[in-house]
């Protein structure tokens, strides 16, 4: 076992089961000495969620629905009666209306659009003004996007304004909070198979299309993302701030299909 974060403590909201990206995130800081605490959303998460907690020898998880403000204050009124602290935060929650996660974004209703960036936009904002309070200088936020957020990706639609809404915050509160010393990043995650991605269209298809064209020739693993999701909440990356770093295989660098790359 690692120590590159003995004495840190952090809460890690958005693990829905073993395959999701907050896992990884968790697991990797665990490793190395973390002591985390998880956020769940709901009774049936919670099934899954702790033995997982258990297995990396954590007993504290709390219910969170980001859309409800008072779920909000009572899991970090209870982080702040546990421990007084908080070293980092994970933020790896997102929603949308699986209806319109195919088709057109054109099409998106007005209340699809609001509930998808409050969830996958806001929230970050909403987590953060209760998670400050609880840091000093070298606390380190971090939050989940995804290159749609960049650039067309097929049936992301409304997903891909979020998280660019969601970009854009990452960089406005890395300047809010940068006198403070705490630090603000994203990483853009290439797909992955989870409950949150089942809901996209085609998402098969996008799995192989990355694993084709990218650099690396291959899809990232929650083990990818949960590296460097431990540099950006260490001390590693203690002058990063701001940042949307790329967990993609590559794949953002790529302008067009690989001449290799075999019919999907
Ligand atoms: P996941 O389904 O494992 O996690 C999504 C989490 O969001 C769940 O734990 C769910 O409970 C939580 N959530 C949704 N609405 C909520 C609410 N109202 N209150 C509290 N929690 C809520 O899927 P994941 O893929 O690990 O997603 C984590 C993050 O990673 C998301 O922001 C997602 O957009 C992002 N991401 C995923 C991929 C991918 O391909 N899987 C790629 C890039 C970015």
């Amino acid at each position: 076992k690692g120590t590159l974060m003995a004495g840190k403590r952090g809460l890690v909201m958005g693990v829905a089961n073993n395959h999701s990206l907050a896992w990884g995130i968790a697991a990797a800081c665990a490793a190395q000495g973390a002591e985390v605490a998880f956020t769940y959303q709901g009774e049936t998460l919670e099934r899954r969620v702790r033995p997982l907690a258990a297995s990396i020898g954590s007993d504290v998880l709390l219910p969170c629905d980001v859309t409800d403000e008072a779920s909000m204050d009572a899991a970090f009124a209870t982080i702040g009666e546990k421990w007084g602290k908080l070293d980092f935060l994970v933020h790896a929650i997102g929603f949308a209306d699986k209806q319109f996660l195919r088709g057109r974004y054109l099409d998106t209703p007005r209340e699809a659009f609001l509930q998808a960036l409050d969830i996958s936009c806001y929230s970050f904002v909403a987590v953060a003004q209760r998670a400050v309070p609880l840091m000093s200088p070298g606390g380190s936020l971090l939050t989940l996007s995804y290159i749609g957020a960049e650039r067309v990706t097929p049936h992301y639609n409304v997903m891909g304004v979020a998280k660019a809404a969601l970009e854009a915050s990452v960089r406005y509160m890395a300047v809010d909070l940068g006198g403070a010393g705490i630090r603000v990043n994203a990483i853009s995650a290439g797909p992955i198979k989870t409950l949150a991605a089942s809901g996209i269209g085609d998402f098969r298809y996008i799995l192989k299309w990355n694993q084709y064209n990218s650099p690396l020739k291959r899809n990232v693993t929650i083990e990818d993302v949960g590296g460097a999701g431990l540099y950006l909440l260490s001390d590693l990356a203690s002058g990063v701030t701001g940042e949307v770093h790329h967990v993609d295989s590559g794949y953002h660098v790529v302008g067009m299909k690989s001449v290799d790359a075999p019919d999907i």
